[in-house]
């Protein structure tokens, strides 16, 4: 009884501390959103960096070595057996990224053998690219997966030859001085527009073989796109540094 009574007071003074709040106690003009213009007709956003749009923009990147890229870069940047990964020479952290890539049209191998790639945030999280229409594989490694550690919610793949979209949003992780974790990584992925990874929680960079573990690094880092020597292509790589 004494609960309930209790309870009524409270109910009854929010109320009336509510009914006597204005309207302007709640706006907050703090801080004023910069203008963006959408980018239209597929181009990118106006505050986005553009790293691969088909013209010269192969001198943002590099290989792993250093040396110029020596993947085919004319209207589209296709991995060439034999050379090696590429990373931006520019580093990037917290990031919304957008990525276009397509398998080859002539399907060859099967599994992890066909139209295999991948996008690397921060050189070391990879979120897979794969040819995975009609192609089964273990299913934390097909396409749109954090390979290793993540399953995508959806199968949204197109057909091989197709363009196909990735939309990510990073947060890297964060260490202390001492090098400890203090945050671990964070990755939203939505592929062809489909949301196929919802904030899932990295467990540490990719491994291939055994379980990942973090080790302190930078806070920003170049973004590197894997050869896996399938001729996969990319165009209309952009990112947004947050
Ligand atoms: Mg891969």
């Amino acid at each position: 009884m004494k609960k309930i009574l209790c309870l009524l007071v409270f109910a009854f003074i929010l109320t009336n501390v509510i009914a006597q709040m204005k309207p302007e106690e709640t706006e907050d003009w703090s801080r004023k959103p910069p203008i963006v213009t959408p980018g239209r007709f597929n181009n990118p956003p106006s505050d986005a960096i553009v790293l691969y749009s088909g013209s010269d923009d192969i001198v943002k990147w590099i290989h792993e070595n250093g040396e110029p890229v020596k993947w085919i870069a004319d209207s589209v940047l296709t991995v060439q057996k034999g050379t090696g990964s590429i990373k931006t020479i520019k580093s990037f952290g917290d990031c919304q990224l957008h990525v276009e890539w397509r398998t080859p049209a002539i399907v060859s191998g099967t599994g992890q053998g066909r139209g295999n790639s991948g996008v690397f945030l921060m050189g070391k999280y990879e979120v897979q690219v794969l040819d995975s229409y009609e192609n089964e594989t273990y299913y934390n490694g097909q396409a749109g997966s954090i390979y290793k550690q993540h399953i995508p919610l959806v199968n949204a793949s197109l057909g091989p030859g197709e363009w196909q979209t990735y939309d990510i949003v990073f947060s890297a992780p964060r260490f202390n001085e001492q090098g400890d974790l203090l945050k671990p990584a964070h990755i939203i992925v939505l592929h062809n527009g489909v949301l196929i990874q919802n904030h899932v929680m990295l467990k540490g960079p990719t491994e291939y073989i055994g379980l990942p573990v973090y080790k302190a690094h930078e806070d920003k880092l170049p973004l590197m796109l894997q050869n896996h020597t399938n001729p996969v292509s990319f165009r209309n790589i952009w990112i947004r540094e947050l």
